[in-house]
């Protein structure tokens, strides 16, 4: 069975109404990064940056998989399909997806801050200052903060390197190390680009760029890879 590797980006998840990054009406119009996404914000303000997440939390619930991560699903049919995510949502799970890698953390799940192999899922949307882990410290986000390491991005790179086919989704390829992962992909392989943004990237050969949402240029994808 040939091997998918499918990287996606926050635009993947726009149709199912979850607000990407850096599009204008984006997420950081109304919050600074710097006030509720990196280590130091965690220190100051420990109350401002649970609530950010559980407003995220609450939103996620209310969201459905869209037509691009049920295609996803669907190309298992055909092929062994790995996605990598750099998105926190678990829309990839819930449109069928089987071997999803979330390089960023999982919104639905928090960590120990004296043990990062502490790992919980949340109950509900809230996770509250004086929720502990089995070690008695405060619970935090599952999250991978600006400025903090991506401990899934060795296995990203290993699976990236051996993709027969790979695609890229919804990303605006600027946070890094993720956006560099195409580079690790071998030169001859077919290469597409799903978004409506999206554009040739430069030393990526072999890449073909197709200007729409992913809710309508996926399914069409797949339907091509399945022929
Ligand atoms: P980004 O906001 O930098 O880029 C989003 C990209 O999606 C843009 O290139 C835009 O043109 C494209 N896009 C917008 N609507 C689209 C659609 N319908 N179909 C296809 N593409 C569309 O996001 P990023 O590159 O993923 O990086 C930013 C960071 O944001 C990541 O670290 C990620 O963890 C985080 N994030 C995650 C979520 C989520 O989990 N759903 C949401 C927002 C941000």
């Amino acid at each position: 069975m040939k091997k998918i590797v499918v990287l996606t980006g926050a635009g993947i998840s726009a149709e199912s109404g979850i607000k990407t990054f850096r599009d204008s009406g984006g997420l950081w119009e109304e919050h600074r990064i710097e006030n509720v996404a990196t280590y130091d914000a965690w220190l100051r303000n420990q109350e401002l940056v649970l609530e950010f997440y559980n407003q995220r939390r609450k939103q996620l619930y209310e969201c459905a998989p869209n037509a691009a991560h049920f295609a996803l699903a669907k190309l298992e049919k055909k092929y062994d399909v790995q996605i990598i995510t750099q998105n926190v949502d678990d829309l990839h799970e819930r449109g069928g997806s089987t071997k999803v890698l979330h390089l960023h953390g999982e919104l639905k799940k928090s960590r120990s801050t004296v043990d990062e192999n502490l790992i919980y899922k949340i109950n509900g949307w809230e996770l509250k200052k004086g929720d502990c882990c089995e070690k008695g410290s405060q619970l935090r986000p599952h999250i991978v903060w600006f400025g903090e390491a991506v401990p899934n991005i060795v296995t990203a790179v290993k699976l990236s390197s051996k993709a027969d086919i790979y695609i890229v989704i919804g990303t605006s390829l600027n946070v890094y190390p993720a956006a560099a992962l195409l580079n690790y992909v071998p030169n001859y392989i077919p290469k597409y680009l799903i978004d409506p943004n999206g554009s040739e990237v430069a030393g990526i050969r072999n890449l073909t760029v197709i200007k729409e949402k992913a809710g309508k240029g996926l399914p069409e994808l797949v339907k091509e890879l399945t022929l």
